[in-house]
């Protein structure tokens, strides 16, 4: 049989013509997929936008806060985070906050649809906080990225107006800081009760550094300055330090020295990576370190110590390398200013040292008026006479506490019959 008898016979063959349909559909399917594809690649490249955030990111919790936000109502798939604390008198506050549970949401901002994904990668964890680690991936139509700017800034500015007229605590978390607790209402700082002068003379300082940046770049001298607040336990050191974060609007960073997993290291980086515009307590640095004891120093367990993972000249090298660019204070606060190593209160690592003492006469006479509003002033010289009268000084905590036991009665606070008497008579 020749070619040209051999073709057409062929062609007449149902079966080959049936599988050469078939091989042909096969091939025109594959292309229209290949060819979808190939258009869904480009449409995604052309046509949206996609925003990916990680949980290591700043924005990230903003972000969930944002979503709920913006979609509490039409959501129905949460996760809850909640925030507990424990006050000292025993009470208990708890806040739970919702956020988008790990999956797909949708929702329209600014006339655009919004395609929310939030995964959770269960084999992979934040080495620092050890939670699982998270993406949130937003897509958008079109090439608008200005929609993911202004998302972006509208959640921060909603997480932060949250904390306003807060201050924000935070505690060390890995190599990184995280926030304690809830933010707490200011304090004011007229409510701590110092000495005449003290609350000035520290304020005045503080601001004097934090607006004069420029005069220490050009004199070259680093842009630094350490203070110390020392006196007997009660007396107002921590209060102030916290209604000075208040008035200044900054957060405190609160560093334990005497954290086991703190090493010379990781204090370098938490002090270096501090919130900006924070200050960065060192509260009990006597406890910490007392007059430099080697054996404390290397962890002597047969001198009846345990080891301290910071050493001392870790602590100084640390504090020498506290350049405040960022607009950051180091306070320190102890109980035993003798205690200390002269190395440490030098000037350049502590620059400030105040007092804060027992209270005084004039700290007494603004107590009983602060406590008896009604009172006349010389009834407060009379209830300062009084305590200075038993020979004894006492904290501010200490008064507080014995004037709670009188609140509604402020002629029961006098101690001795003729104060009482006398007191009664003028009002
Ligand atoms: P310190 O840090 O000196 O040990 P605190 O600031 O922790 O003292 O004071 C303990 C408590 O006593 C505070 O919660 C506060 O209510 C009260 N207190 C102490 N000193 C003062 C003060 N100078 N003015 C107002 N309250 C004070």
């Amino acid at each position: 049989m020749t070619i040209s008898e051999f073709l057409p016979a062929l062609a007449e063959n149902p079966y080959f013509s049936a599988g050469f349909g078939l091989v042909g559909v096969g091939t025109g399917l594959a292309i229209m997929r290949k060819g979808m594809q190939f258009g869904f690649v480009m449409f995604r490249r052309h046509c949206m936008v996609t925003l990916e955030v990680t949980s290591k990111d700043k924005s990230y919790e903003w972000l969930l806060q944002w979503m709920i936000q913006k979609q509490a109502k039409q959501t129905q798939h949460l996760s809850v985070f909640t925030t507990f604390q424990q006050h000292e008198t025993g009470k208990v506050n708890a806040q739970f906050d919702f956020t988008p549970s790990p999956g797909t949401h949708f929702l329209k901002y600014k006339k655009n649809w919004l395609r929310i994904e939030r995964q959770r990668d269960q084999g992979m964890r934040d080495l620092a906080s050890g939670l699982p680690w998270e993406t949130v991936t937003l897509t958008s139509l079109g090439r608008n990225k200005e929609i993911f700017y202004s998302m972006l800034h509208e959640a921060k500015t909603l997480a932060l107006s949250k904390q306003e007229g807060k201050t924000v605590m935070y505690i060390p978390m890995g190599p990184d800081w995280r926030q304690f607790g809830f933010p707490r209402q200011h304090r004011p700082i007229s409510s701590v009760i110092l000495d005449d002068g003290v609350s000035e003379r520290i304020l005045n300082d503080v601001r004097e550094f934090i607006f004069n940046k420029k005069w220490y770049i050009d004199r070259g001298i680093p842009y630094r300055r350490g203070y110390l607040l020392y006196g007997p336990p009660g007396c107002g050191k921590s209060s102030f330090i916290t209604a000075l974060a208040g008035e200044l609007q900054y957060s405190i960073c609160i560093m334990n020295l005497g954290d086991r997993t703190l090493s010379d290291d990781r204090l370098t980086h938490l002090m270096s990576v501090a919130p900006q515009q924070s200050i960065i307590l060192l509260e009990d640095i006597d406890a910490a370190f007392s007059k430099r004891d080697d054996d404390k120093m290397t962890g002597n367990k047969a001198a009846g110590y345990y080891p301290n993972y910071v050493t001392f000249s870790g602590l100084l090298n640390c504090l020498d390398g506290v350049v405040s660019t960022e607009e950051r204070l180091v306070f320190m606060t102890t109980n035993y200013l003798e205690r200390l190593d002269s190395a440490l209160i030098r000037p350049g690592r502590i620059d400030l040292k105040q007092i804060i003492d027992k209270a005084s006469v004039s700290q007494l006479i603004q107590m009983f008026l602060r406590f008896y509003p009604h009172m006349k002033h010389s009834d407060a010289v009379l209830f300062s006479k009084t305590v200075s009268d038993t020979n004894q000084r006492y904290s501010v905590a200490q008064i507080q506490g014995y004037l709670m036991q009188f609140k509604q009665d402020a002629v029961a606070a006098f101690d001795d019959n003729v104060s009482y008497n006398s007191c009664k008579s003028q009002t």
